[in-house]
């Protein structure tokens, strides 16, 4: 029996659900690949043994959440450059 899964955009909180593929029988019609169709998934590295995913819906989710992981460069910093 075939399993439902899901993943969830880190951003938005979209849902999408899929169901696993398997090599023995013909992919699913809500296969993973086709349900997640345009995603991005992330990996980040924190140490031995621990990897933290990350799913999003689009580049435009992504971008929102590298921006809110970045720390704010202040305003004052570009005209101080742009000044010499
Ligand atoms: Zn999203």
């Amino acid at each position: 029996m075939s399993k439902k899964n899901f993943a969830i955009c880190y951003n938005c909180l979209k849902k999408a659900e899929y169901t696993d593929c398997c090599d023995k029988e013909p992919p699913p019609k809500d296969a993973r690949c086709s349900a997640l169709l345009g995603w991005l998934a992330v990996s980040q590295w924190q140490g031995v043994h621990a990897v933290e995913h990350y799913d999003f819906c689009s580049f435009g989710c992504l971008q929102k959440w590298v921006n809110s992981q970045m720390p704010s460069v202040p305003n004052i910093f570009f005209q101080a450059l742009s000044d010499e």
